[in-house]
């Protein structure tokens, strides 16, 4: 059970993952999280330096599509001023948001990475979708959607992967 809960990789934050790091492992599609992992959650729309992330991601031929439970609304003013595609109301910890990408966009799982800041959510919902996972700090910690119970439960489950993975490491 605890083996949903386990991601591929961990990386501080989305712009340590690079496309040297995907193309040396395989990987040609990101589906990612919106909140807190592209943008902080009481922000309504990115920075520069997530501009250059995509055209970065862009260049070298990474497609990069966001997967959030957020609305359209929300989703749809917060990447305003990029181009990516997106999936919302992608019900995540359940599979349904990561298999409409994966069948609108027709990706091959094995070359997928769901990128997301929560275990319980991010990295279960891509480890039941038999895609590859990379948990990512939340790029600010005092967000909106977690309960105290919510972050109680992240630290549990952080907790015995570490126990039980001699890899759990951040890059
Ligand atoms: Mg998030």
């Amino acid at each position: 059970m605890i083996s949903k809960f386990k991601p591929s990789w961990m990386f501080q934050d989305i712009y340590h993952v690079s496309p040297e790091f995907l193309a040396g492992n395989h990987i040609k599609y990101i589906l990612t999280d919106l909140d807190n992992t592209l943008i902080p959650w009481n922000q309504s729309d990115g920075s520069a330096k997530l501009a250059d992330w995509l055209r970065e991601m862009k260049k070298y031929g990474i497609k990069v599509i966001v997967v959030s439970n957020n609305s359209y609304s929300r989703i749809s003013q917060a990447l305003t001023d990029y181009d990516v595609a997106f999936v919302s109301r992608a019900l995540k910890p359940l599979t349904f948001g990561i298999n409409r990408a994966i069948n609108q966009y027709s990706l091959s799982r094995k070359e997928t990475v769901m990128i997301g800041d929560q275990l319980l959510t991010d990295v279960f919902s891509a480890n039941n979708s038999g895609v590859n996972s990379i948990l990512v700090k939340p790029l600010v910690n005092n967000d909106g959607w977690t309960t105290w119970f919510n972050r109680f439960l992240e630290r549990f489950v952080f907790q015995l992967l570490k126990k039980k993975y001699s890899d759990i490491h951040w890059q």
